[in-house]
């Protein structure tokens, strides 16, 4: 097989952090199977029996040692996001198979086994990151690990390699770095409830990452993102160079352009590039032919309608609700766990404040803090949908009935719940889940309510 296919798909990864998770097993719903439990490598505990085939879900087959409720979560939601691409890139345009269909899923419990077994079988370094989709002459397929994540970082990385994944088959590695990294962050962001996916969600970080780098004039021209080829582009992200830190938020805000702006006037245009691309017609051609830009002058004038539209765009206040409520629950942790008892969020901002709490999660290669500090982590954003305005607040725990259960409650008292009101398309929270090998450690879901 030749060189081209060895591609360590770097850019594609997803980068998760503060990566020093605890120990433990994901416990959220049972961890590892304890018959698996450290005999053999990954790989040879997640082997099908002799004779028999991996498990397949609807569109994927499947190695995982997550619990065989957590591989079906993950599973289902996998095939959710596969009828979502199939509908938005394949119904409406026609597109064609170009390249093989990699539909290999790897699901790891412990994020140790996920960088071990992408080095030993793959020839891959996973160091740093959260998930990826990879091609090596020796395998190919989705590999992600869950090891005490909160389930909503694990469906970002889920949703936006696998958007890399069902990409591949159509366009192999033509589709041009901008273009491949902002469909898979516009599907990355988006929402998925039961089986319907909500796209087109815009986070404060997006949004504000991409409107200060518009005003500072520190965005990327145009001309220079749309010919940024996989090495440039994997250059400036392993440097950790200031393009690396707007080049996947920049991505992401001009394809929500292309396919919302000005009521949507762009996007049949977005279809026909697509179909473009899929026919071999190089990136920047495809582009310059299905939205008329033959000039620079006109090339100009499109990129000033995108500065306009990056700059006035407004985050969701669904996405932004769930954003927030993961920052107030790792806030509360850490109070809480220095023994603060916060019973509202006007105590818990104190309490956070006097921590001087700051929570940074990285992703592609740049980082994002939300600060204690600042008032807007505390609150929801108004938005068109939104008809009152939605709050956070914080609800007592019902007491515990049994008498284990009590004594459990009076040693080691689980944190409040957190939750929305007022927010559309549905109230979110967050629910707390106790470490069964450490009752004073706590796990968090955000979960819809
Ligand atoms: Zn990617």
């Amino acid at each position: 097989m030749s060189r081209a296919l060895v591609i360590a798909l770097a850019a594609a990864a997803v980068l998760l952090g503060p990566a020093a998770p605890t120990a433990t097993a994901q416990y959220p719903r049972g961890g590892a199977r304890p018959s698996q439990q450290a005999v053999g490598t990954w790989w040879d505990r997640t082997a099908p029996p002799l004779g028999r085939k991996l498990p397949t879900s609807r569109y994927y087959s499947i190695r995982s040692d997550l619990s065989p409720a957590d591989t079906k979560a993950y599973a289902d939601h996998l095939d959710v996001m596969y009828d979502e691409f199939a509908r938005r890139l394949v119904g409406t345009t026609g597109l064609k198979r170009r390249s093989p269909e990699f539909p290999n899923v790897l699901m790891f419990a412990k994020q140790q086994d996920y960088l071990d077994t992408l080095r030993t079988q793959f020839g891959i370094n996973g160091i740093g990151s959260g998930g990826m989709f990879f091609v090596t002459p020796r395998g190919a397929g989705l590999a992600f690990w869950v090891e005490g994540l909160p389930r909503q970082r694990v469906h970002h990385v889920v949703q936006h390699e696998g958007f890399h994944q069902f990409a591949y088959a159509f366009f192999g590695n033509e589709l041009p770095p901008w273009l491949n990294e902002g469909l898979a962050e516009f599907f990355g962001e988006s929402v998925v409830e039961g089986k319907r996916v909500i796209v087109g969600q815009a986070s404060p970080q997006a949004v504000g990452t991409v409107r200060a780098a518009v005003e500072q004039g520190k965005h990327i021209p145009f001309p220079d993102l749309l010919l940024m080829d996989s090495a440039r582009w994997n250059g400036n992200v392993q440097s950790q160079s200031a393009t690396a830190r707007i080049q996947y938020p920049q991505s992401w805000s001009m394809v929500h352009f292309l396919v919302y702006a000005e009521d949507g006037r762009y996007e049949p245009m977005f279809s026909d590039m697509l179909r473009r691309l899929n026919n071999g017609v190089k990136p920047l051609d495809a582009m310059k032919q299905s939205y008329s830009l033959d000039t620079d002058a006109e090339v100009s004038e499109f990129e000033a309608r995108w500065k306009k539209y990056a700059v006035e765009l407004q985050p969701g206040a669904y996405v932004s609700a769930r954003g927030r409520l993961e920052f107030l629950a790792e806030g509360l942790r850490e109070v809480w766990g220095k023994g603060a008892r916060p019973e509202t969020l006007e105590q818990l901002k104190a309490a956070m404040r006097e921590a001087k709490f700051r929570f940074t999660a990285n992703a592609h290669g740049y980082s994002i803090t939300m600060d204690a500090a600042d008032d807007a982590n505390f609150q929801v954003p108004d938005d068109a949908v939104n008809a009152k305005p939605a709050v956070i607040e914080l609800v007592a725990q019902k007491p515990p009935k049994g008498a284990k259960q009590r004594k459990l409650e009076d040693e080691h008292p689980t944190p409040p719940m957190l939750r929305t009101r007022n927010l559309r398309p549905n109230d979110v929270g967050i629910q707390w889940y106790r470490n069964p090998s450490d009752p004073s450690e706590f796990a968090f879901e955000v979960v819809v309510n």
